[in-house]
């Protein structure tokens, strides 16, 4: 072979294989879904409801992490540079992270999970950010949710008025079957770890008393004041969650002769989570 010949050879591999990949990239870029991250897994079910698979859903705080004090990983970061919208939740990691977030990936529209809805807020006015455990407020949140996600996808409109309607539906039906199981308890008090069902609390007329606030655990007063107001209330299960350590929350079951009960609040699968709590509130000592 000449080697003009071969000059021209190579330069047609390299033209096809060029091609080649160019198809790859613009098919990836065309048939590849935009992707929308969201800081807890209850708000990846959710943005699933609506858009079905014709979003991609990752989570920023995965499986068993603790939200109070998640540290995002380098490749989360580099993940966040393909994201078109984040939701965020109010989750206290956010606080020092988003700015962190914008900066990774400035065209990426950031959300608000706490828009427009009847936060529950602390003497610091911070507000609460489990808002997921009060079917209403999902069903409020995932209204203006599909309109804003429509807003970006509009190609989308349809799927997500669809979505939207039919996890309206399952969120009413949930919220019916809960304030039928939970009527005859109207007005209990129920112990938790850690102050996850404030909003759950709310909506089903019951009084929710944590051990921990923001983060910390009570001192020995506060501890025996605790111990006394559970007495009282006639507490005999405390609420645990696997994201928190249940030290103090063993030493409270032994002073109280209570035992412990998981739940999970931040369990992506809202529906199971919101019946297992109600089960347990509900479940003869
Ligand atoms: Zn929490």
């Amino acid at each position: 072979m000449e080697w003009y010949n071969m000059i021209l050879v190579r330069q047609g591999i390299t033209m096809r294989f060029l091609s080649f990949f160019l198809l790859l990239l613009t098919s990836a870029t065309v048939l590849g879904k935009p992707l929308v991250f969201v800081s807890v897994l209850p708000q990846k079910a959710i943005v699933q409801a609506l858009a079905g698979d014709a979003l991609d859903v990752e989570t920023m705080v995965g499986k068993g992490f603790n939200p109070e004090i998640y540290q995002p990983s380098p490749r989360q970061i580099a993940r966040l540079s393909r994201a078109a919208v984040y939701v965020r939740a109010g989750m206290p990691f956010e606080q020092s992270w988003l700015p962190r977030f914008r900066n990774a990936n400035p065209n990426m529209t950031v959300l608000d999970m706490r828009q427009g809805l009847d936060l529950i807020r602390d003497q610091d006015q911070e507000s609460d950010p489990h808002i997921w455990t009060d079917p209403q407020l999902v069903k409020q949140h995932a209204r203006l949710l599909a309109a804003e996600l429509a807003k970006q996808f509009p190609g989308l409109e349809g799927q997500l008025e669809a979505g939207y309607q039919a996890l309206a539906n399952k969120l009413d039906a949930l919220d019916g079957e809960l304030q039928e199981r939970l009527a005859p308890v109207k007005g209990k008090t129920f112990l938790v770890y850690h102050p996850a069902w404030s909003y759950f609390a709310r909506r089903y007329h019951l009084r929710q008393l944590a051990v921990e606030a923001h983060g910390k655990e009570p001192n020995s007063r506060s501890l025996a004041a605790l111990i006394d107001k559970a007495r009282k209330a006639g507490i005999h299960r405390i609420i645990v969650q696997p994201q928190h350590s249940s030290a103090t929350a063993k030493v409270l079951a032994r002073a109280l002769d209570a035992k412990l009960v998981e739940v999970d609040p931040l369990d992506e699968d809202i529906f199971a989570s919101l019946r297992r709590l109600a089960r347990v509130l509900t479940e003869a000592p």
